[in-house]
């Protein structure tokens, strides 16, 4: 049979493993024991649910046998192997879902953080063997097969013989170098250790020379006493291919009218595809100990999609089916105690390592604030005390309550300000005159938060207001009752001033509320300015959506003066003063002029007068 090219893409992973600078080298075996302990899952499973097949647990066991005349390795398991097409499907290409983003990264130092997302934990073995050999037998196939590589020149796929389901495994170990002494994969101290390591709480014997190397409690079901963190960490980047420990371990044993164990994980970094549609949220199911689902989605909400791990109960059915499993009373008990086991732990590293919760949050915060306001605002009240955002006045992020709690006694909103960037809003003309009032402010930088406020609406009782929007009026009676007197009186004035302007404004208005500012834009009904530019970038068009803004313009400003004089003497001029005006607020606003060129030529004809 002639000799197969790897995919081009499992060809560079390959290249890079034999040549591997990665100085962990032995965590080949632990990969090997992993794929030979979820082989043997899924045969478990099925002897479990097919009468067919008949094992006895104690049947199943990982064998390592070492031949030092040879230099060879020998890793077997009685899991469910692989035909001859799964050997060429599985071995032949790295996983589907990987190769794209890998193919787009070049550098070595990325490419050895990358390994560990895709599982490729197959090809580690090429870090310390120039042959590979895998025997394989699975229960849907007659014959077995014997796939055979010694690197990225390719590998041959042939029948072979093989006595009982599973894998064999023969790794050829290179010789020694100068910096690598790979012989010490031969001596039985040396897996030992390694497998106490690594491996210990794979769930099936792992034997050398009739010795169980591994104690095979789950670490799951081990007492919380007896585990150290390093375990955790070493359990969570095996068993989720993550190059980084998690930020986050959740370990609980719940009994009661449904008893489980749950060990979950929030992770340090974004999966690397998790706002791709091929993430799939869920946890690991087991019953008793066997695995039964890999993903199940119906464990986890959406907003906690990002969380990891598995749980294990004695108290569901082996053969439910996954359908049947949607509707599960049990499950949907689970998936609540779950939800509410996570809140609490991230509310609980928010009061007592607020440095740790904001990591978390500045990888994790979007996705709970579109948590928050997705469905309608549905689970908005699970998830508001879990949001923070920047503070006016202490300069750092901050929860509502905290907000909520150091409002003075006269304040009845909560008000915020958005912007592209924090310099950006702490320079609009609104949020100056909040602030010489000594009030705090939300700073809002993502595009969604001023839709999560909206979907909120309140907190406590306090309802959520724009410093931009034109209903906030924090002047006094007879402020406003001077400021709307200045408005009638110069109607005419101001309607002009509009019509000079056109369609793209609602009105021209003065107002009291802008201290040493002149000018600036204010908006009516439920868009602001920023929830406008995020609608109009979702929807790819520039102009489909318009806020229904204002042009105020401050009444206590020399300029309001030169208006007045213009109207009566110079009506033309009046209208350029007006252009020049309206482009100045849209630009503290962070929005681009339709006509630059035409302001431009206005303000030098301006200036050389
Ligand atoms: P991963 O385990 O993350 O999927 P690997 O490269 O380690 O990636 O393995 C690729 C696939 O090959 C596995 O998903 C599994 O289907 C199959 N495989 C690997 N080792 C074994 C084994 N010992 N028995 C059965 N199938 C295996």
């Amino acid at each position: 049979m002639g000799t197969k090219q790897f995919k081009a893409e499992s060809k560079r992973l390959l290249d890079l493993m034999i040549n591997s600078i990665y100085t962990n080298k032995e965590i080949f075996l632990r990969e090997l024991i992993s794929n030979a302990s979820d082989a043997i899952d899924k045969m478990h499973y099925r002897s479990l649910t097919d009468s067919k097949f008949s094992l006895k647990d104690s049947d199943l066991e990982i064998l390592i046998e070492i031949d030092k005349e040879n230099r060879n390795l020998i890793i077997t398991d009685n899991g469910i192997g692989m035909t001859g097409s799964e050997l060429e499907n599985n071995l032949g290409t790295i996983a589907k879902s990987g190769s794209l983003a890998f193919k787009n990264e070049n550098k070595d130092a990325k490419d050895v953080e990358l390994i560990g997302q895709f599982g490729v934990g197959f090809y580690s073995a090429f870090m310390v063997s120039d042959m590979v050999t895998v025997d394989s037998k699975s229960p849907d196939e007659e014959i077995a097969h014997r796939w055979t590589s010694k690197g990225v020149e390719g590998y041959t796929v042939e029948p072979c013989e093989k006595v009982g389901y599973g894998t064999k495994i023969t790794l050829h170990i290179k010789e020694d170098t100068e910096d690598e002494k790979y012989s010490r994969f031969l001596e039985d101290y040396t897996i030992e250790e390694l497998v106490k390591k690594y491996s210990d709480y794979i769930r099936y014997p792992i034997r050398l020379n009739a010795k169980t190397l591994n104690s095979m409690v789950p670490i799951w079901k081990k007492n919380k006493s007896e585990i150290k963190a390093e375990d955790y960490d070493n359990f969570y980047m095996d068993k989720f291919s993550d190059y980084e420990k998690p930020i986050k371990v959740i370990h609980s044993a719940v009994e009661g009218q449904i008893s489980y164990n749950a060990l979950l994980f929030i992770p340090s970094h974004l999966p690397f595809d998790y706002y791709t549609k091929n993430y799939e949220k869920g946890l690991q199911l087991y019953s008793n100990g066997v695995l039964i689902m890999d993903k199940c989605p119906d464990l986890i909400p959406d907003y906690f999609s990002f969380v990891k791990g598995l749980v294990d109960s004695q108290d569901l059915s082996l053969n439910i089916s996954r359908e049947m499993l949607q509707h599960d009373r049990q499950l949907k008990a689970i998936e609540k105690n779950i939800t509410n086991k996570i809140k609490s732990e991230l509310e609980k590293m928010l009061q007592s390592n607020r440095e740790e919760y904001e990591k978390f949050f500045s990888v994790f915060g979007t996705q709970l604030k579109y948590g928050a306001y997705s469905n309608f605002g549905m689970d908005k009240d699970k998830l508001k005390d879990l949001l923070i955002f920047y503070s006016s006045t202490e300069k750092k992020n901050v929860t509502l309550k905290e907000y909520f709690d150091r409002m003075k006694p006269d304040q009845n909103e909560i008000y915020y300000a958005s912007g592209e960037t924090l310099d950006k809003i702490e320079n609009l003309p609104q949020v100056d005159s909040i602030k010489e009032k000594g009030y705090e402010m939300l700073f809002l930088t993502e595009n969604i938060d001023e839709f999560v406020l909206q979907v909120l609406m309140e907190y406590e009782g306090k309802k959520f207001v724009n410093v931009c929007a034109n209903s906030l009026d924090l002047s006094t009676d007879k402020e406003k009752e001077e400021i709307k007197k200045e408005n009638e009186d110069n109607k005419s004035m101001l309607d002009f001033m509009k019509d000079a302007i056109g369609a793209d404004i609602e009105s021209v208005r003065f107002t009291n509320k802008l201290g040493k500012h002149p000018v600036c834009l204010t908006t009516e009904g439920a868009l602001s300015i920023e929830m406008v530019k995020t609608l109009n970038n979702q929807m790819g068009s520039e102009k489909g959506l318009k806020a229904q803004t204002i042009l105020e313009i401050n009444n206590s400003h020399p300029i309001v003066s030169k208006l007045k004089n213009l109207y009566d003497t110079n009506k033309d001029e009046l209208k350029d003063y007006t252009k020049i005006l309206y482009s100045q607020a849209r630009l503290i606003e962070g929005m681009s002029i339709d006509n630059p060129a035409e302001i431009s030529n206005l303000i030098c004809d301006l200036m050389t007068k």
